[in-house]
């Protein structure tokens, strides 16, 4: 078998092609979606996702607002910002790039965003929101942009075994109760690093996402026969072939595409899809401000 491409770059030009209205709309109104993006310090990947994002805020017409902090900053600069742009009106969104500084606590500045402006759906009311079943508000980019990418490409996940690799805040966690969400229906297992048997569970899976932020540990005996497999992982490893020394590697190895009915790529899958609900967020955010 060789599996189709979850490819993130088509569906996530179908999510900004829908979009596109959405936020004409939002100007016949008067209204131009904006989004603020805070970044502290000079970590170059993260450089790397605040310049893709600004870029897709280009691309849809939606104002962004780039705000670079340097890595000495203290917490309460940080602090002071989130509260300077809670209290703009004509801000939609606000993004703290992640990871900050050691020294400084994410999940507590994460809890002074505005709950309605928090377009990458971290704060404790939004995930809290997810945990009650209710679907409707700002949920976190990269489990959502995983679930429109199943839903694009027409997979099937009710009553299928979903094995989630990870549990992180941001991915792993969210996207299991996405996954065993009403109307989704998976029935869905959460590995971790201290997990049992890691690969007999995976190879039980329909469906396994793996996002645990190690180059291609899911190798193809991982894997059961024609599975659905997300590839949420980008790990840079070093690649004495490419003429600047490295390259992107998913948490999937590339042989899992001989076994798999679907894989998503890296890069190319999840990557954009993280984007595209990122950008639709800070839409929707728009139009719930614009609702009050
Ligand atoms: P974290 O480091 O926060 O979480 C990793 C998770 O993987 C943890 O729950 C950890 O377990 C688990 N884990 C680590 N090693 C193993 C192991 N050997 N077996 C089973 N589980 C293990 O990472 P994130 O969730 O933030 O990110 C995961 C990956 O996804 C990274 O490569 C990241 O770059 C990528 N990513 C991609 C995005 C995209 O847009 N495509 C967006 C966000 C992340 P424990 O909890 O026990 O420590």
């Amino acid at each position: 078998m060789v599996a189709q491409r979850l490819d993130g770059k088509v569906c996530a030009a179908q999510v900004e092609e829908e979009l596109h209205l959405r936020i004409a709309a939002c100007k016949e109104k008067g209204i131009t979606p904006h989004l603020a993006v805070v970044i502290v310090g000079d970590d170059p990947a993260s450089h790397v996702y605040v310049g893709s994002k600004v870029r897709a805020c280009e691309r849809l017409g939606i104002k962004s607002t780039h705000i670079e902090l340097p890595a000495d900053s203290t917490e309460e600069k940080v602090r002071d910002v989130i509260h300077t742009l809670n209290q703009q009106n004509d801000l939609h969104g606000i993004l703290v790039q992640s990871p900050l500084p050691s020294h400084m606590d994410e999940e507590a500045l994460t809890d002074l965003i505005d709950p309605a402006k928090d377009v990458d759906g971290f704060h404790p009311q939004n995930l809290g929101r997810l945990v009650q079943g209710r679907l409707d508000g700002m949920l976190p980019c990269t489990p959502s942009g995983v679930m429109r990418m199943l839903a694009w490409a027409g997979i099937e996940t009710e009553g299928k075994t979903a094995v989630i690799l990870g549990r992180s805040r941001i991915v792993g966690m969210p996207q299991s109760l996405l996954l065993g969400s009403k109307g989704i229906d998976s029935t869905v297992t959460v590995a971790h690093s201290r997990t049992k048997d890691t690969s007999a569970l995976c190879a039980s899976a329909d469906i396994l996402i793996a996002a645990v932020g190690r180059p291609e540990m899911v190798t193809a005996d991982w894997v059961k026969e024609g599975a659905v497999v997300v590839d949420v992982g980008i790990n840079r490893v070093d690649d004495s072939t490419r003429d600047r020394g490295w390259r992107l590697a998913g948490d999937v190895h590339p042989d899992v595409a001989n076994k798999a009915s679907w894989l998503s790529p890296v890069p190319g899958g999840v990557g954009p899809m993280t984007i595209a609900m990122l950008m639709e967020n800070t839409v929707r955010a728009t139009e719930q401000s614009n609702a009050d």
